[in-house]
């Protein structure tokens, strides 16, 4: 079922799809990850892409529940990040494309609300 998105913002940032989909820097076109549709309520990330672009995405959902602060890390699982209380996967990004990234991720499933941050290169 389709989901009716509450608030989106994107900067030099393409979606292959309307909240989900393979995620593009406008700055070189590469694709730099890609975000599940189904399993996240909320997204804001912020990253510099090789190419020296940064780029912004924020992302909600009309049915989308308030997060709570979760400590616990995010686990990856071939290479996607997975919600460490129910594994579902969340998100996949490039570490390779990316110089850096921050990344605030609430999980559907269990409400828990991720946050990581990475220098990469
Ligand atoms: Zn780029
Ligand atoms: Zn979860």
């Amino acid at each position: 079922m389709a989901r009716v998105v509450k608030g989106k913002e994107l900067i030099n940032t393409r979606l292959a799809a309307n909240y989900g989909g393979w995620i593009y820097c406008d700055g070189c076109q590469e694709n730099i990850g890609y975000l599940c549709y189904s399993t996240y309520d909320s997204i804001k990330i912020r990253y510099k892409c090789n190419c020296g672009s940064s780029g912004f995405i924020s992302l909600d959902f009309a049915d989308g529940k308030i997060g709570h602060k979760c400590a616990n890390e995010l686990i990856t699982i071939k290479n996607r990040l997975c919600c460490p209380s129910d594994n579902e996967p969340l998100i996949t990004l490039l570490n390779k494309k990316l110089k850096s990234y921050e990344l605030e991720i609430t999980c559907k499933f269990c409400g828990g609300k991720y946050k990581k941050r990475t220098v990469t290169s």
